[in-house]
């Protein structure tokens, strides 16, 4: 960026910066009956690695589409960096969408594959056949442009997917569980591939996922969908430490909540010690006392279920440090006490509105 000498004035607010790349403002869309995305107010910020997590039939797909233009809102107005795009059509939109099953032609090259969308726009040859190298080798394949897709691999055939999207230079990128047809070795090395690209290309990745662990793991935020609306928006750690309602605190996790004075809260698992017998409990910590209902040995580490005389129950994982695996499972039935930091126990809204 070139600096220039300015007066000094006090820095008034840039569009650029504080634009939106994509947002969505009381977006609805009904079939016949179902509701499939109910007022949906999302803004994803130039550059972000966003996510879409929820159920199968949550409104995921729905909600890309509506980005895309495949589809129209009842309701509701969508921009794409500022620009009212609700009624534009899917091919004047600065988008592109990455699908699960590739949809690559079959009978052209992997090159002309990549190409396609250059060759619509009528960009030249020289042009052209530099960008497709380009994407190729930002997907790691500079070699397989004169191959056939049925001459790669599951996981290359989905790389060429990208490049195919990422040679148009979109400001967006959709993906719509581009990984969902991969083994989970192939996925997780895609899924710090794809977090490479797009850090990158610096592009805004729009991504649906049902799988919260990859949610967690690739997203800065995430919003969390049910039955068509966001129960949730947030980064990873706050969305599972802190979970709204009671709905996420399971959808991502393990649901731990608890009932007291007519209030609901959860605290995650990890965040409970089991004190062993005889201990004292830790100053200013929340304390409660039950009995082991259930103990799983997982190798790395047990979980156990504890029934708490308070009412309900919570899981509870323990490292094995010293316990063998006999000695973890000989405790079930035994009385023991849990404890945590009082920060560490949310109140939740079991309506389900966040
Ligand atoms: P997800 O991607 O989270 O699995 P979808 O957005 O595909 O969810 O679907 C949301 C709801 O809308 C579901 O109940 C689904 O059956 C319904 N739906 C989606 N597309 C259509 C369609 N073209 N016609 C009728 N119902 C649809
Ligand atoms: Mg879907």
């Amino acid at each position: 960026m070139a600096t220039q000498a300015l007066p000094e004035t006090p820095a008034a607010p840039q569009t650029a910066q504080t634009t939106p790349d994509v947002s969505l403002a009381g977006v609805r869309k009904t079939y016949g009956d179902v509701v499939a995305v109910d007022r949906v107010d999302l803004d994803i910020a130039p550059g972000e690695f966003f996510t879409l997590l929820g159920p199968s039939g949550s409104g995921k797909t729905t909600t890309l589409r509506l980005i895309a233009g495949f589809e129209r809102p009842d309701e509701g107005r969508i921009e794409l960096h500022g620009r009212d795009v609700t009624r534009v059509a899917p091919y004047e939109r600065d988008v592109n969408t990455v699908f699960q099953d590739y949809a690559l032609f079959p009978h052209m090259t992997v090159a002309d594959n990549v190409g396609y969308g250059l060759r619509v726009k009528g960009v030249g040859r020289r042009e052209r056949a530099d960008r497709v190298q380009e994407a190729l080798q930002l997907v790691r394949l500079p070699d397989v442009g004169k191959r056939k897709p049925i001459q790669l691999s599951g996981g290359q055939r989905q790389r060429i997917a990208l490049a195919r999207s990422l040679v148009n230079r979109p400001r967006v990128l959709l993906l719509d569980e581009p990984l969902g047809a991969l083994d989970l070795k192939l996925r997780q090395e895609m899924q710090v591939e794809l977090k490479r690209i797009q850090q990158e290309v610096g592009l805004t990745f729009v991504y649906v996922t049902h799988d919260q662990e990859e949610a967690l793991t690739m997203s800065e935020r995430l919003a969390v969908f049910n039955e068509g609306r966001i129960e949730q928006i947030g980064p990873p750690a706050e969305v599972y430490e802190r979970p709204a309602t009671e709905f996420v605190a399971g959808f991502i996790g393990v649901s731990n909540v608890l009932e007291r004075n007519g209030k609901r809260f959860t605290v995650r698992p990890e965040k409970i010690r089991m004190l062993d017998v005889g201990e004292d409990a830790s100053s200013g910590h929340t304390v409660e006392s039950g009995r082991i209902r259930d103990v799983v040995y997982v190798g790395v580490f047990t979980r156990y279920t504890v029934e708490l005389d308070g009412g309900g129950e919570l899981t509870v994982v323990k490292q094995n440090l010293e316990a063998s695996s006999q000695e973890a499972l000989e405790s079930r039935g035994q009385r023991v006490r849990l404890e945590w930091r009082p920060e560490h126990t949310f109140e939740i809204d079991p309506g389900g509105q966040a």
